[in-house]
């Protein structure tokens, strides 16, 4: 089991999303998680590492920010894909090592 939890919820625009931490996701789909836009919902695998459960809770908010701006339907889904693997490390990374920058954007 993981030693760690994620957020139960993202709000994203008018929606809220549920995060479900799901067992096995991995091994059935060779994915860490899901983004399911019609049910409003993120789910991960509980099994992985912390800061691959970060990274991939941050890829899949991108993904629901591409989809509610309206970037979705401007791009295939093998270009979003492209752009949401490589901003989510680098924005992680970002957040992380800069505490500020995270403090003044929040007040
Ligand atoms: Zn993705």
């Amino acid at each position: 089991m993981a030693d760690w939890r994620a957020p139960r919820v993202v709000v994203v625009g008018p929606h809220t999303y549920t995060i479900r931490s799901l067992k096995g996701f991995y091994a059935d789909h060779d994915l860490y998680g899901a983004t399911w836009h019609p049910k409003l919902e993120i789910g991960m695998d509980s099994e992985i590492a912390l800061s691959q459960a970060q990274d991939t809770l941050l890829h899949e908010c991108l993904h629901t920010l591409f989809e509610h701006s309206g970037l979705s339907h401007k791009l295939n889904d093998a270009k979003e894909e492209k752009f949401v693997r490589r901003l989510a490390p680098w924005l992680l990374m970002l957040l992380r090592e800069n505490p500020k920058l995270v403090e003044f954007l929040l007040k």
